[in-house]
């Protein structure tokens, strides 16, 4: 009897906590495997990466649904675990299987080895986004496991282009399969905390409620062709180097932003000077490729007539794109050079601030980092949450891991990884976000 009252004892305080140093350790376990998956993009043929994922949720009891959209092997997964309040619109956890490629001579360790050192989870697409993918997972698992119901259905979409901007992941599910996604909410990835990149010495949790537009360019200079002992002011290299010159003297913007508006109030001012946070106050542009040249491989004495660059603008929200080229081309105002818009940009706006996910999301963050601030930001990068916010999902973009700037600058870099005890953390925030009221 006494046995028996122990049994039914120890099996209520576990559907009461986790054993989280189990959970845990498993899902530290699953992150290396999926690091080995090499789930690059281009290809992004994902079939593996959904097999490990669907084989995880059955044997929790789940069941995920799998839709491959290509031949070529990009495969999405959508699975669902039911809430007490089946008539509230889901929460849908967002998360992509592609990463992007790498270069292994730049790298001290194996980017598809999955290799636990130094205390940080090393390989490529740790941060981006296989780690906040396996929290995903995992605060899923856990609480189907512990049999904590949510207060509203829960849908995890996990996609397998986001990084060629999502046409048979995100989009497909968008347009094929909404009626199993329908949510009010999404939870994407975006921000994360950081004691140094928001505000200096301060522990900031960045939520990211809004993207800036992607604008891609490509100019084109067109010259005389010539041998390369005579140099001549037809040279479409040198034409071309002016007018990008030129396109970069970008004017500032004086056009204000909600979300930066908020963050700015809630770091009462002390916003840290960095590429990131230069880059969420203003439009900008990054030159990105140069093409010229005759010949393969290219001919030194060789002046080309055409020579070619691409340019990444990136766009605050509600900044007319159509007039920002037409100020660019005026600038630049030589016959000889074509701007050819290569990407028009989406702008569906901000999400609002003030809903009770963003609530629940700031008490989850708290209840492991009392004293931190939690603040809405803007994001100089795009995601797939543009195309949910077009469709009136409320998005937010974030990993509860708190980060420094080195470690972020190792997302589509070298020697990308996260560190593991902030995924462990970060694990129970999202576990705490799912068993909360919203
Ligand atoms: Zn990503």
């Amino acid at each position: 009897m006494k046995h028996l009252w122990l049994i039914l004892f120890g099996a209520s305080l576990c559907a009461a906590e986790p054993d989280w140093n189990s959970v845990e350790q498993r899902a530290v376990d699953f992150l290396q495997r999926y690091l080995r998956i090499r789930s690059i993009n281009p290809p992004a043929d994902t079939r593996e990466a959904a097999a490990l994922f669907r084989a995880e949720l059955e044997k929790a009891g789940l069941t995920p649904r799998i839709y491959q959209t290509t031949p070529e092997g990009k495969t999405n997964l959508i699975v669902r675990l039911p809430g007490r309040d089946r008539s509230k619109k889901p929460l849908l956890l967002l998360n992509h299987f592609d990463v992007v490629p790498v270069d292994p001579k730049a790298w001290s360790v194996d980017p598809f080895g999955g290799i636990v050192k130094d205390g940080f989870v090393w390989g490529r697409g740790a941060m981006d986004m296989k780690g906040t993918g396996t929290m995903h997972l995992f605060a899923l698992l856990t609480m189907k496991q512990t049999g904590v119901q949510p207060a509203r259905d829960i849908v995890m979409l996990v996609t397998p282009d986001e990084e060629t901007s999502g046409p048979d992941g995100v989009e497909a599910m968008i347009r094929d399969r909404w009626p199993e996604i329908e949510a009010e909410y999404v939870m994407d990835e975006g921000g994360f905390g950081s004691r140094d990149l928001f505000s200096p010495g301060k522990l900031v949790f960045g939520v990211a409620v809004g993207e800036k537009q992607v604008l891609w360019l490509r100019m084109r200079a067109k010259g005389i062709a010539a041998h390369g002992s005579q140099p001549i002011p037809e040279n479409a290299n040198m034409i071309l180097l002016d007018a990008i010159g030129k396109a970069l003297q970008l004017p500032a913007s004086g056009r204000s932003n909600e979300a930066v508006e908020a963050m700015r109030r809630n770091l009462r001012g002390q916003i840290a000077e960095n590429k990131f946070t230069s880059a969420i106050q203003r439009n900008t542009i990054s030159l990105t490729t140069l093409t010229a040249g005759v010949g393969s491989p290219v001919k030194v004495n060789v002046i080309p007539s055409t020579s070619e660059a691409t340019l990444d603008c990136r766009l605050l929200p509600g900044v007319n794109a159509a007039e920002f080229v037409s100020e660019m081309k005026a600038r630049v105002n030589d016959p000889r050079v074509t701007i050819e818009q290569i990407v028009d940009p989406n702008d569906p706006g901000i999400s609002r601030m003030d809903s009770p996910l963003f609530s629940a999301l700031r008490a989850a963050i708290l209840k492991f980092h009392p004293g931190a601030t939690v603040t809405p930001i803007l994001i100089p990068f795009g995601t797939d949450s543009v195309k949910l916010r077009k469709k009136g999902v409320t998005a937010y973009g974030f990993t509860p891991m708190v980060l420094d700037a080195a470690t972020v600058a190792t997302m589509h870099s070298d020697e990308e990884r996260i560190p593991v005890a902030e995924f462990r953390k970060g694990l129970r925030i999202f576990y705490e976000l799912l068993k909360s009221e919203f």
